[in-house]
């Protein structure tokens, strides 16, 4: 059994550094566990897993000695993306810029991006959220990285045994041991010269399973300008807006 308490900035409890930013809402849940754990569900809302019977005070001097780290989480999770509300107009990521979603009434018209730029998808779809675009981004995964390696695997001979398209949310990319190709379909909210760096980076490993410097030297031959792809990827990958698979 556990119960959750709320408390806010301004309880006594938290009258310390760690929290003299903008407030937060805290909530404490207390439990048989035996650690205290610190996660935050959005930037405002920090969830406090701990022992029954934790003090007051332990949980004050928890929070104060992570305040670097609740601070910095705060800052990431105040940047990251909206995620995308299904509504007529929204603006939705895709391939490195933003697009104008239109919701048509035909119901299960599925997710697809016209050649004006718009997005549309049919309204039944739209009501399962986000998660409804899902498909496209797949689709646009597929598409793009079969296109690079193909391109690139024939000018190297490099053989990869086929490309597989999943929904990690922390890598972008690998290259699994008998080289097929991973590519999470959260790739297809970046643009093509990041898609391009991926694609390059993830055969190259083909030929280098490490990130030597015999690897980088490699991949620099392969595609002279792919910090301009990797930049995008290092600067907005915390950014991305949630979406469920
Ligand atoms: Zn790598």
């Amino acid at each position: 059994m556990h119960c959750t308490r709320k408390h806010d900035y301004n309880d006594a409890m938290l009258n310390n550094e760690a929290a003299k930013t903008t407030p937060f809402e805290i909530k404490v849940i207390y439990s048989k566990r035996k650690t205290i754990e610190l996660r935050f569900l959005d930037a405002d809302l920090l969830q406090i897993k701990a022992p029954n019977r934790t003090s007051k005070q332990k949980l004050a001097d928890v929070l104060l000695q992570k305040a670097d780290w609740i601070a910095k989480t705060r800052r990431t999770l105040a940047e990251r993306w909206q995620t995308p509300q299904m509504k007529q107009g929204e603006q939705i990521l895709l391939l490195g810029s933003w697009h104008s979603l239109k919701i048509l009434s035909t119901p299960n018209a599925k997710p697809q991006i016209s050649e004006t730029g718009v997005i549309t998808i049919g309204k039944s779809l739209a009501e399962a959220g986000a998660s409804a675009l899902v498909p496209l981004y797949r689709q646009l995964t597929r598409q793009w990285t079969e296109h690079y390696a193909q391109l690139y695997a024939q000018r190297w001979q490099l053989a990869h045994q086929g490309i597989r398209i999943t929904s990690a949310s922390t890598r972008w990319g690998s290259c699994g041991p008998k080289n097929t190709l991973n590519f999470s379909w959260r790739l297809a909210m970046a643009p093509l010269i990041s898609i391009e760096y991926l694609v390059v980076h993830e055969l190259a490993h083909i030929k280098h399973r490490d990130h030597s410097k015999a690897f980088w030297q490699f991949l620099k031959q392969m595609m002279p300008h792919f910090e301009e792809g990797q930049s995008w990827l290092k600067q907005n990958g915390n950014k991305l807006p949630k979406i469920k698979p």
